[in-house]
């Protein structure tokens, strides 16, 4: 079903990333700042995060995986302990907006603002140059890709319009980065946020359920050799019946082989020396996508 398929390291018959966007309450204080600070109930919600990544992380030392966790600037200055923790575990920590603003409802100069804002926060906290973003929300806007050029960020992981690696190119000045691609059907929000004081107002699926959705897209991904990227929050999957369905998920995968597990900045770097070497020649989506 692919027509572009990359090779993948030793052998792989697809690549995995289980990616984590450590929202915590940043979102009260973006969408909702005049309430934010009487949400006290919705803010426990989310300041789960501060008892999942390290449970997370537990889970990834059992496993013996590196991977990915998004997160805005704000919450890396508000929690830097458990931000550094996922550092010190040798885990990649990504841009996910400074207070999860939405980049397309803001003009170019205050997106730029925010994110040069974020990775400042991420540079500081993790004393790392953080080398991947996703969109908050998946607002990625019209200005966007212009913004990850500047900063010099090797990939995007917002956007959905492949099974595998392909690149952003900007109209305009011909630069480029690389595009991991994801998709709806593999982020736990549509199965398990219910909050009726944030207008979520999905049915709660079961564990397994939710694994039928994102396994379905795994098996595929390993039959054609595509990439599979999961979008979850450890408030959301981090949750004690959620996070056992994982374990078993790490387990099922494994057991079926030949899967790569890595960081998205690992697979970017590789998908970047295959480019450079000849071995992979991506598929080229321009922005703005209509001239
Ligand atoms: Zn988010």
């Amino acid at each position: 079903m692919l027509v572009n398929p990359i090779k993948w390291p030793n052998g792989a018959r697809c690549a995995a990333a289980i990616t984590f966007d450590m929202d915590s309450d940043s979102i009260l204080y973006s969408d909702h700042p005049e309430r934010a600070s009487t949400m006290v109930g919705t803010a426990s919600w989310l300041r789960y995060d501060q008892v999942a990544v390290p449970r997370i992380l537990r889970l990834y030392q059992k496993h013996n995986i590196k991977q990915t966790f998004f997160v805005p600037g704000w919450t890396a200055e508000n929690y830097p302990e458990v931000v550094r923790e996922i550092v010190s575990e040798g885990h990649e920590v990504a841009l996910h907006g400074y207070l999860h603003e939405k980049p397309n409802t803001l003009s170019r100069e205050i997106e730029g603002y925010w994110f040069n804002k974020s990775v400042d926060a991420i540079a500081r906290v993790t004393h790392q140059q953080p080398l991947g973003f996703r969109a908050p929300s998946y607002r990625f806007s019209k200005h966007t890709l212009g913004h990850l050029l500047d900063a010099g960020v090797l990939y995007d992981s917002s956007l959905m319009s492949d099974d595998v690696p392909y690149l952003l190119v900007d109209r305009d000045s011909e630069r480029s980065l690389i595009e991991l691609p994801t998709d709806w059907s593999r982020d736990d929000w549509p199965q398990y946020t219910n909050n009726s004081e944030l207008g979520y107002r999905m049915p709660i699926k079961s564990p397994k359920a939710a694994m039928d959705v994102f396994m379905a897209e795994f098996d595929a991904a390993w039959i054609h050799g595509a990439l599979w990227i999961a979008v979850w929050h450890p408030f959301v999957s981090g949750r004690l019946a959620r996070l056992m369905a994982v374990d078993e998920m790490i387990q099922y995968m494994k057991a079926k082989g030949d899967v790569w597990f890595a960081p998205l900045c690992e697979i970017a770097r590789y998908v970047q020396q295959q480019v450079d070497q000849g071995g992979y020649t991506p598929r080229r989506d321009p922005l703005p996508f209509h001239g």
